[in-house]
């Protein structure tokens, strides 16, 4: 099959034997549609540690061809999605629901194998079930909306006011996703905000002089929720961020169940934040789009059914 693999410090298209089954409660699926993000372009430039050789990808959706005998809830043929982050099973933040906190925490195409790819194999616990009314292309969108929805669980009042800063899609999906769930006083980034105004900033973005100017942002006492995975440290002012008692909310996830509902809710619009498909071939074409332009997601297509 043909696979998109960082091999040391250099990412190529390869034709490699398709995965097999190594254990009983493995999935393999065919990819019809995956998703390249920051994270992607983070671990082929070598910014992100990752393992020496592997498939890169992780938002992705696809159809079940083999279904190892101990996996459950989940058939042959069957459209999916995958959750690509796992935990270790049994620590105390993997019993609660939380592998992304897993001290031993490791993300499909960061850690092994991932998406872009005509096959992968996943542990069938991620593998999440799709309606007939998603097509594989917004399943693949599942990944980034979950990261998104983590903005519910920062603990902010839907009531107070608050920025989302960055003029990037995630910014926007952040943005548009916080309104559908009652968040009336948010504001995307657009134009000079006065200083001291808002209870809370979201952000996207972490060059040190936005962070700089999101904390002259906030009013004293307020939250800076942090949310991007960038690979380079945040920057943060302790002369603005102590004297105004700002608070740091880090949030990571929402629940992958919820962001695929989302997709299928006729009051969230998202659309127009997807990008066209390509095949694996325009890998460095899809790349440079990606770095050069973040106002769409960009996909690889690798079935001809990928955006039904
Ligand atoms: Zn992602
Ligand atoms: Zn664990």
């Amino acid at each position: 099959m043909k696979a998109l693999i960082k091999d040391g410090a250099e990412v190529r298209l390869r034709e490699v034997d398709p995965p097999a089954l190594s254990r009983p409660d493995q999935v393999r699926i065919r990819v019809a549609a995956a998703g390249l993000c920051r994270t992607d372009l983070y671990v082929a430039e070598g910014l992100l540690p990752s393992s020496s050789r592997l498939v890169l990808g992780h938002e992705f959706a696809g159809t079940v061809t083999e279904v190892g005998p101990e996996v459950v809830g989940v058939g042959m043929h069957q459209r999916v999605a995958v959750f690509p982050w796992m935990g270790c099973g049994e620590c105390r933040w993997c019993e609660g629901g939380h592998q992304t906190a897993c001290p031993q925490r490791r993300m499909l195409g960061v850690h092994q194998d991932g998406a872009f790819a005509e096959e992968i194999v996943v542990p069938g616990r991620l593998v999440y079930p799709l309606p007939d009314s998603t097509s594989f292309r917004a399943a693949a969108y599942a990944e980034p909306v979950a990261a998104s929805l983590a903005i519910l669980r920062a603990g902010l009042n839907p009531h107070s006011r608050g920025l989302v800063y960055g003029r990037n899609r995630i910014a926007e999906l952040t943005y548009r996703l916080m309104r559908l769930h009652g968040f009336s006083r948010v504001e995307l980034l657009k134009e000079q905000k006065e200083e001291c105004s808002f209870d809370y900033v979201v952000e996207t973005v972490t060059h040190p002089e936005d962070v700089a100017r999101m904390l002259r942002l906030l009013r004293p006492g307020g939250t800076l929720v942090v949310k991007s995975r960038h690979p380079r440290p945040l920057q943060l002012d302790l002369q603005q961020l102590v004297p105004k008692e700002i608070r740091l909310a880090a949030v990571n996830y929402g629940d992958f169940q919820q962001s695929l509902d989302l997709l299928r809710n006729p009051q969230f619009h998202y659309e127009d934040l997807l990008g066209v498909g390509h095949p694996l071939e325009d890998w460095r074409l899809l790349f440079e789009e990606a770095r050069r332009d973040e106002s769409t997601k960009s996909f690889f297509r690798l079935s001809d059914v990928w955006d039904r």
